[in-house]
């Protein structure tokens, strides 16, 4: 292989360059990305970003690292027999192997795309712009309590600024983490003077070009500056269309990280069949899965890699807690509480088929790697 290009310039992109360059690959990489940026930490973008413009965001070995960077132009198009990557208008990249790296977008609410103070947060630029507005101290709703809308709102807080977190779900983050843990963050974000709206829908922002009201679905009109849409992302795969790669909610890749012979994806656009899961297709969100399955992309067009079938794990950072989970908790696995301290401490296993496949903890720590070790001899 003398050519390999890599479509997305993020966390999993970066990786994958790298895990080829150190296992000796000498040939071209090219990165083709859609921001103008290099790769960079996006996890402080809801967190200390917001608080400091200054946080570091670099990824260690970005400057040294020896690939060609195409920048500030999205791919467009692939064709996969040409083997070739098309830029819109620019000249297209040639590959003998391929990673697809794309990532994920905002969901946005229809019809606010033209007011001011209507903002999603993916990417730097969108953080700029947040930190940008909240220097005018706004009254701020955030339109979807998941893991993001729920650390806007808690970095919000940090600045004692006025919140207003809306949820259609019963509870915050129960898709991800169920009812029981959703029911302890409800409790953490009123404990911190959150006006937590549960069950409800924002369904429109009005204002003359600036947002000066929020809509909810129960007729509710909440007085705001500003509108934070954190209504979760839908993977960045229009631009296969039409290629012949699987595409379903994702790119699709079989055991080993390929999408087709010498393309792999890797990241939050990619899908895997997950054996603990009997199967099913997930994707994973989540940073810690963009450094293993980035690695393995790159193991697996050397023709190096065994099966990717990682037991997840994640963070996240509430009031600051550090809510850390294992395995597989969404709502569907029967989560539990095994522990719950009144200051807000828990711990929660889920469960399929008898089996537990994943536990989530805020102070509970120490525990989690025991819970690792016993979900990962479940594939054994
Ligand atoms: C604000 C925020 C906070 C987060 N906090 C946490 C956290 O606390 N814990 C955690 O585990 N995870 C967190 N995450 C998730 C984590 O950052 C992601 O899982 C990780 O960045 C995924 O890496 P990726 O390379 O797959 O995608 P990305 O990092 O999104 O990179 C994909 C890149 O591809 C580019 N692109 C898209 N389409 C094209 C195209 N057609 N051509 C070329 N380039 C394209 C995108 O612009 C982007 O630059 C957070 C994410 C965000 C946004």
């Amino acid at each position: 292989m003398r050519a390999i290009a890599i479509a997305g310039a993020g966390l999993a992109g970066l990786t994958a360059a790298q895990e080829l360059r150190r296992l000796g690959y000498d040939g071209e990489i090219s990165v083709v990305g859609a921001e103008r940026h290099r790769p960079y930490r996006r996890p402080p973008l809801s967190k200390e970003y917001l608080l400091d413009r200054d946080t570091d965001l670099n990824l260690a070995g970005t400057e040294q690292l020896d690939v060609t960077w195409l920048l500030g132009q999205a791919a467009t198009g692939l064709d996969l027999t040409g083997r070739r990557l098309h830029r819109g208008t620019l000249p297209t990249v040639t590959f003998d192997g391929l990673i697809i790296a794309t990532g994920v977008r905002a969901r946005t609410l229809p019809g606010t795309g033209d007011l001011r103070g209507v903002i999603t947060l993916r990417g730097l630029d969108d953080a700029r712009a947040l930190h940008a507005a909240l220097a005018t101290r706004p009254r701020t709703v955030v339109a979807g309590a998941g893991f993001l809308g729920s650390e806007v709102a808690a970095t919000l807080r940090a600045l004692d600024l006025p919140v207003t977190l809306v949820e259609s779900a019963p509870v915050p983050l129960l898709r991800p983490l169920g009812e029981p843990v959703g029911t302890i963050i409800a409790d953490l974000h009123r404990a911190h003077g959150v006006d937590l709206r549960l069950g409800r829908r924002v369904i429109a922002a009005a204002g003359a070009g600036h947002v000066e009201a929020v809509r909810l679905d129960d007729g509710t009109v909440l007085s705001a500056d500003l509108l934070v849409v954190a209504l979760g992302a839908e993977p960045h795969i229009e631009w296969l269309r039409g290629c012949r790669l699987r595409l379903d909610g994702g790119v699709v890749v079989d055991s080993h990280g390929l999408a087709a012979p010498q393309v792999a994806a890797a990241g939050d656009v990619a899908r895997r069949p997950s054996a603990l899961l009997g199967g099913d297709l997930i994707r994973v969100e989540h940073y810690s899965n963009a450094i293993e399955q980035g690695t393995h992309a790159a193991r697996a067009l050397l023709g190096i890699a065994d099966r990717f079938d990682p037991v997840p794990t994640f963070w996240c950072h509430l009031y600051g807690h550090r809510l850390q989970a294992v395995g597989f908790t969404g709502a569907g696995h029967h989560p539990k509480l095994v522990a719950s301290e009144p200051d807000g401490r828990f711990l929660a296993e889920y469960h399929r088929n008898g089996r537990v496949v994943g536990a989530a903890t805020v102070g509970f720590l120490r525990r989690l790697p025991a819970y690792r070790r016993l979900i990962t001899n479940e594939y054994a």
